[in-house]
């Protein structure tokens, strides 16, 4: 950066600020936060690496031109938010705007604005620090998007039971058997699938306000999983997936609520079993170590894409290329809830076109002797 000394702290040993100087150049070019300074006339005056990288002009195209050139602000034209600091306003923090980078493309933008001041106080320029939100953005848009699926998944199971019911009333006595049943058949499935969308719906709103109680008692987790393999092989087979189980047997008991759990394991194994492709293989295996049992399961699947990682236990979040897949995003978020209920840690490990393996971490704690 090429700019303010005017508050660097001078003394005896360094009667230049030099150090002050150098930790605040430092800072700057370090910072994830473009930060532009410019003078009274609004010319660039500082330009640090983050600037470069959102708007794409490097600091020697920028410096010396004014600001509303190089940003072309959505706020340039009607109250540019410079303008207003160095008219002896006050800073503007997290103000949400618009910039265009150096291609004309629009980049939606958090913005501080404050004026910088010399040893007299005087009004020497002002300092603009901004950071991209187009992700935050997206993912705004998106979860807007998915609550308006949910809701339309909800209701079309809603019209195919009320109208499946009313059709079996009115033609009861003129239909068989077999008819009769075909149509219950299509109610039940369509409840069944009502009340799954509504259950993960209650525990996306038990999270949000933070009233996921657990039911702690004695629990044998190998005992679970072994169900939910039993449980799973056919699903597995009829996908075209094998299903290992690597089991250290005799888990020591620990305190859990079993039946959360379950529903974390089932998570896990319904995404492994929905990203992967047939012909592919699913591990499930176990270890226990002095402090902790660690549950993994592994997939041969489609992986996740490694800008994608940090998101995926969001609420309402789905990684690229899965919109053909079903789902809203809410497995995950509840997972990591109920993980970290019982004190423990969920980790993934993914690479795209091969895979993931997702580690349940519970702790210990108190043993319970069977
Ligand atoms: P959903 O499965 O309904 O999309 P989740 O919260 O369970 O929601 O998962 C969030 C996202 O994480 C998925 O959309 C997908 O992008 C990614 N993901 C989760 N599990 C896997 C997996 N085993 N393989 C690949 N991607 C996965």
């Amino acid at each position: 950066m090429d700019s303010t000394d005017n508050k660097s702290r001078r003394t005896a040993q360094d009667p230049e600020g030099l150090k002050d100087l150098n930790f605040y150049k430092f800072v700057l070019e370090s910072l994830p936060t473009a930060v532009v300074t410019v003078n009274a006339d609004r010319k660039i005056t500082g330009f640090n690496p983050w600037a470069e990288k959102i708007t794409g002009y490097s600091a020697e195209e920028a410096i010396g031109r004014y600001c509303g050139d190089i940003l072309q602000g959505g706020m340039c034209k009607t109250r540019c938010p410079l303008k207003t600091v160095l008219n002896g306003h006050k800073p503007l923090s997290l103000v949400e705007t618009t910039i265009s980078d150096k291609w004309g493309k629009t980049i939606p933008v958090r913005m501080n604005t404050a004026g910088l001041f010399d040893d007299d106080d005087r009004l020497i320029g002002g300092v603009e620090s901004f950071q991209d939100i187009s992700r935050i953005k997206t993912l705004e848009r998106e979860k807007g998007h998915l609550i308006s699926m949910l809701a339309h998944d909800m209701r079309s199971s809603l019209s195919i039971i009320a109208g499946f019911a009313l059709r079996l009333l009115k033609v009861w006595p003129r239909i068989n058997d077999e008819k009769r049943c075909k149509y219950l058949d299509i109610i039940i499935k369509n409840a069944n699938k009502l009340e799954d969308l509504v259950n993960d719906f209650l525990e996306f709103s038990r999270l949000q306000t933070g009233k996921l109680k657990l039911e702690m008692g004695p629990t044998s987790v190998d005992r679970e999983l072994m169900e939910l393999f039993d449980a799973y092989q056919l699903k597995a087979k009829e996908s075209g997936i094998s299903l290992e189980f690597e089991n250290e047997e005799n888990l020591s008991i620990i305190q859990a609520d079993a039946k959360r759990l379950r529903r974390v394991f089932t998570n896990l194994l319904d995404n492994a079993l929905k990203f992967s492709n047939p012909g592919g293989k699913i591990t499930l295996s176990t270890l226990e170590t002095d402090g902790d049992i660690i549950v993994k399961i592994e997939d041969q699947g489609i992986g996740i894409d490694r800008r994608d990682l940090p998101y995926i236990f969001d609420s309402f979040f789905r990684g690229v290329g899965v919109d053909k897949k079903k789902g809203f995003g809410l497995g995950l978020a509840g997972v990591k809830a109920i993980v970290e209920g019982h004190g423990g840690r969920i980790s993934v490990e993914s690479e795209p076109g091969k895979g993931s393996m997702f580690s349940v971490i519970l702790p210990k704690g108190m043993e319970f002797e069977e």
